[in-house]
């Protein structure tokens, strides 16, 4: 793979390559508003779905040990720590999020301390860039253990390691290397396939390679398919995302990395199927009001344009015993 010129930057003492600079500083950027304000996001639907649907995963498919303490959780790109309520819920013992921006990670601690003893659990939270150097580098020995995480999860992140072929490996080996045999690795990342299908239906002498509606847009640089790595376009989400470079995820490339590093998959689907098979469930159906995704009414808390947005699809792996 003819790999990109290496572009070092120095930023805020961490020595970032490629494009890694470009994101850790737009999530470093993004303000921690509060619950109130963020009842007053545009896109406020959208977040309250995209949370339901971690919620599905981790509640169906988190591993949890039947006796004794709970799991152990490796959160890899944990932002600021949106999901700390949810592995609550999940009764686990420990939860280690890490994350390139070192302002979110703040935030991920702080909002961890305000829990305090109701969150049950021990957490740590360290700033390292996931998908250039393996975590052993900042974790302490004790959580730097081979097979001492029952769950890894990325959530909205894996993306971002396409960028190259050795960030992609420099991730799995992340992963594969501290997931316990049996155990399980959840993540969420945009639907390649999806994003191509609108790449090609956007007319021949277009020269803005752009499409998206009122609150989201994607723009490719050129038509042409760039393999397996590398493959950039930028994403701009209303009041969460601005204009990021990402990279399209190959899913059969996906799924024969995964298994060199002894995963196998065990469950995908695209958002919407999971709404449709979890919204009537006995323990997950309820949750939709209770989370605000519907109203009320039973009305969607998304308009039309958000749910064009929320076109993810997720994966989730177990390692090999
Ligand atoms: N997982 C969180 C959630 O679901 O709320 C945050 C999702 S946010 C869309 C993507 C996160 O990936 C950001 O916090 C970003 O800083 C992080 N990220 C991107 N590249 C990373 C890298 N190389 N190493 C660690 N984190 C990274």
């Amino acid at each position: 793979e003819p790999e990109r010129e290496a572009v070092r930057r120095k930023v805020s003492g961490s020595l970032y390559v490629g494009n890694t600079g470009a994101i850790a500083s737009h999530y470093n950027a993004r303000p921690e508003v509060g619950v109130e304000h963020r009842e007053l996001s545009p896109i406020i639907g959208l977040k309250k779905f995209n949370n339901w649907i971690k919620s599905v995963l981790i509640g169906k498919f988190a591993y949890r040990r039947r006796n004794g303490p709970g799991a152990n959780v490796l959160d890899l790109g944990c932002g600021k720590g949106g999901d700390l309520n949810k592995w609550k819920q999940a009764h686990i013992r420990l939860y280690v999020g890490l994350d390139i921006a070192t302002t979110s990670i703040e935030q991920a601690e702080e909002r961890y301390r305000k829990l305090g003893n109701r969150a049950g659990f021990d957490g740590y939270f360290y700033a390292s860039d996931c998908f250039a150097n393996p975590i052993s580098d900042v974790l302490p020995p004790d959580l730097a253990q081979e097979d001492l995480y029952d769950n890894v999860t990325m959530q909205f992140c894996m993306h971002y390691a396409f960028e190259n072929a050795s960030k992609a490996r420099m991730m799995m080996e992340n992963v594969s290397r501290y997931l316990r045999p049996g155990g399980v690795l959840i993540g969420t990342i945009p639907d390649a396939d999806l994003l191509l299908d609108r790449l090609h239906s956007i007319p021949e002498d277009a020269e803005d390679l752009r499409f998206g509606n009122s609150c989201y847009y994607v723009r490719f640089n050129e038509r042409r398919h760039k393999g397996l790595y590398g493959h950039e376009y930028r994403f701009y989400l209303t009041d969460a995302v601005e204009d990021v470079p990402e990279y399209l995820v190959d899913w059969k490339n996906f799924v024969a990395l995964a298994a060199e590093y002894r995963l196998r998959l065990i469950y995908k689907k695209p958002f919407h199927s999971v709404l449709e098979e979890e919204q009537s469930s006995r323990d997950f159906g309820p949750l939709l009001g209770k989370m605000g995704v519907l109203d009320h009414n039973g009305h969607s808390a998304m308009d039309a344009d958000q749910w064009e947005a929320a076109s993810e699809c997720h994966l989730l792996s177990r390692r090999r015993a």
